[in-house]
């Protein structure tokens, strides 16, 4: 059962690739198309390529397409617009616009009949509407698109092509489909070389393989690997070494003839590459695996240690999700080592912050292993609810899922987790029935069996009405969502739900010498920024103030998108900081430039609260941090009375936390103008006149 969270880790693992497709232009050699192309356009294109999916020199890339008009020739047209679209949807996040454009794009190259306009476009639609979220009509786009395809002799519009398709179809979970456009996106850059090629190839290797991996062909994912490996290494491309040999460490794993100790050696390997690079992420997940693996052979020292490694690091990092994992883990080793009440503990409150982030599918596998921790320590009773109870998450996540997934799709995965949930019940059964010798237990495995035959019977009638279609596989991970929970889609900030995790951890493991603070921001006058500019302003100086902040901030601090225009800065050590110069520092970087959008200057300025965490005098048993952060409110809304664009910081109270919190709470001004409380005015260096 264990093996349950560990795989899903393990995928998350496999799956947080970026999505880094490069759309460099392949040099057309003899190009058949040179009529309706303009070769300079088309150059100057090519030299403003990044690595992403549309150019990084926005500016110049804009200058550019500012030349591209209705008499262009449909090639270039198609190209320069489609990267418009592009960036309109992935950097911009305006899949509205992005759709509108890229249905012009269509119109404009339906009509010429040319294969290669009409396959790119077809592309770039459905591209930007899998984006979007709208899947269906995505696959829709591809079976537009797989109509022109065979007729396209352009490399680089194959390459694309093929791309988009493969992983459309590989997120749609149509593995065999997906196979064949990556191939074929192989095939379109085989006959080149060059250093874009070659991480073109290692891309496309990976993806290939994970998929292998997904539909369980593991030799042949672990000779591409392999390969892909050799020659990253012989051709110096190293950046995807790391995740290769994550994705190697787990087929090595599942391979008889490799195993476990093979496994942890590959870890090991990925470490070390990991921190050459500087990619802390995977770092992070490898000693996750290695704790997983140590766990697995039952060497519950090392295990520990290395997750004990992996934690500071993802800390360090506010890598919230892997934390969580992490402190999964340790907690199933206290568990493993008979510690079942510590364990169990553990486990239950880490259960508890995953219920209240609304991540069912998370809660459902901690669950799992919960049962399995209370049947170890003979907590029966506890065990059969918590069975009871993931169950009914289970068929919860069915019917939101339902909803939402295609018909065919969503009976081939109701087909396999009720496939696992027999698989689930039968072990637990065995086990059970070989434990409880004892007769006072009798009832228990009356019910259990009760409960297993009911469904049983109902899973049996799903699995058999899904058989003939069953023999694709399903991941049902899939980590990207899970991130985007955790981030606000336009400003790309950590958001709420992030912050609450992120403190929660925070206070059950902060040493009790350990200070903190948090630092609330709300932009000044913000409605009439959106009065005066327009909605799309107040955006743009969202996004440009979060950026601001991102820079700003110290590597431990997390920075947040509260909610509006408001923002909290979390950070999580004080002891050599200078919290108000930060915070004079904070102010200015609001005030001191404004937000430039479409050729206007946006005045920008902001008003904020600071408290320690816990507030001096007191602990976070006494005030916890969503009391601070009510305090923090009030510090906020001192400071816009008196004039915005200043800071206000609690530094402590003048009497005892226990006889002033309740006024503390419910009338803040009246508790300050008693002089209880000892603030400190932060005015801004840089006044703001409107
Ligand atoms: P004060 O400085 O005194 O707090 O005034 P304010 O106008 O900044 O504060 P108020 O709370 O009255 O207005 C906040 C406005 O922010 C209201 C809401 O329409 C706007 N807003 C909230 N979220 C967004 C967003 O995502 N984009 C844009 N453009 N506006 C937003
Ligand atoms: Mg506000
Ligand atoms: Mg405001």
């Amino acid at each position: 059962m264990n093996r349950f969270c560990r795989v899903s880790l393990h995928l998350m693992a496999l799956c947080c690739v970026v999505v880094s497709i490069t759309f460099t232009s392949v040099q057309a050699k003899a190009n058949p198309n040179a009529e309706n192309r303009d070769i300079a356009i088309e150059q100057a294109l090519d030299q403003l390529l990044g690595p992403g999916m549309h150019p990084l020199e926005s500016d110049e890339f804009h200058r550019l397409l500012a030349t591209v008009s209705d008499s262009t020739p449909v090639l270039t047209y198609v190209r320069a617009w489609g990267y418009r679209a592009l960036e309109l949807v992935h950097a911009e996040r305006d899949s509205e616009a992005a759709l509108a454009l890229a249905e012009h794009i269509l119109e404009r190259a339906l009509p010429t009949n040319s294969s290669v306009a009409i396959a790119e476009a077809y592309a770039i639609k459905a591209e930007v509407l899998a984006e979007s979220n709208q899947r269906q009509r995505a696959i829709s786009a591809i079976v537009d698109l797989d109509q022109w395809l065979p007729e396209v002799t352009d490399e680089r519009v194959l390459f694309f092509a093929h791309n988009v398709a493969a992983r459309i179809l590989h997120q749609a979970q149509q593995f065999e489909d997906a196979l064949v456009h990556y191939l074929a996106a192989q095939d379109a850059i085989a006959l080149n070389d060059g250093a874009q090629t070659l991480r073109r190839r290692q891309f496309l290797n990976l993806h290939i393989a994970r998929l292998q991996t997904e539909l369980e062909h593991f030799d042949s994912a672990m000779e591409l690997v392999e390969a892909t490996l050799e020659e990253a290494k012989r051709e110096r491309v190293f950046h995807r070494i790391p995740e290769l040999l994550l994705l190697k460490g787990y087929l090595q794993g599942n391979l008889p003839n490799h195993g476990a100790r093979a496994s942890l050696a590959t870890y090991g390997q990925t470490i070390e590459w990991a921190e050459r690079l500087g990619d802390s992420r995977r770092q992070v997940v490898a000693r996750n695996n290695m704790g997983s693996v140590h766990i697995q052979l039952e060497e519950y020292e090392e295990a520990r240690a290395v997750l004990l490694e992996g934690l500071a690091l993802a800390q360090a990092h506010g890598y919230v999700t892997e934390i969580y994992f992490i402190e999964f883990n340790l907690a199933d080793i206290d568990v493993k080592r008979g510690n079942y009440s510590y364990g169990i503990e553990r486990m239950q409150s880490l259960i508890a912050t995953m219920k209240q982030a609304d991540r069912p599918r998370d809660y459902a596998e901690m669950l799992s292993y919960l049962a399995t921790a209370y049947r170890l320590a003979g907590r029966y009773r506890e065990q059969a609810e918590a069975l009871e109870e993931l169950l009914q998450i289970r068929q919860t996540i069915f019917r939101s899922e339902r909803d939402q997934a295609l018909s065919e799709l969503q009976t081939r995965f109701e087909a396999q987790e009720k496939a696992q949930q027999i698989v689930l019940l039968q072990q637990e059964n065995e086990v059970q029935s070989q434990r409880i010798a004892n007769a006072s237990l009798q009832r228990l495995i009356v019910f259990l069996f009760a409960l297993s035959v009911i469904l049983a019977a109902l899973m049996l009638f799903f699995a058999y009405r899904a058989a003939q279609r069953t023999n694709r596989v399903l991941s049902e991970t899939n980590q990207d969502l899970k991130e985007q929970n955790l981030r606000d889609p336009l400003t790309q900030l950590a958001n709420r739900r992030a912050l609450q995790l992120a403190l929660s951890a925070y206070t059950q493991k902060a040493p009790s010498d350990e200070s903190a603070a948090l630092i609330l921001i709300d932009i000044d006058h913000f409605k009439t920024i959106n009065d005066s500019y327009g909605h799309a302003a107040g955006d743009a100086v969202l996004t440009s103030i979060s950026q601001r902040l991102l820079r700003f901030i110290h590597s431990d601090d997390l920075v947040v998108r509260w909610g509006g225009e408001e923002f909290v800065i979390f950070i999580p050590n004080t002891r050599s900081r200078d919290l108000q110069a930060f915070t004079r520092d904070l102010l200015a970087l609001f005030a001191s430039e404004p937000v430039t959008f479409e050729h206007r200057d946006i005045k920008v300025s902001a008003t904020a609260g600071v408290v320690d965490l816990p507030l001096r005098g007191t602990t976070l048993a006494h005030c916890s941090w969503e009391q601070s952060l009510r305090l923090a409110d009030s510090l906020l809304y001192l400071g816009k009375l008196h004039g915005r664009n200043q800071a206000h910081y609690l530094r402590g109270l003048h009497v005892p936390f226990a006889e002033v919190e309740e006024q503390l709470f419910n009338d803040f001004d009246d508790a300050n103008s008693q002089g209880w409380l000892e603030i400190e005015s932060i005015p801004s260096p840089v006044p703001v006149k409107r």
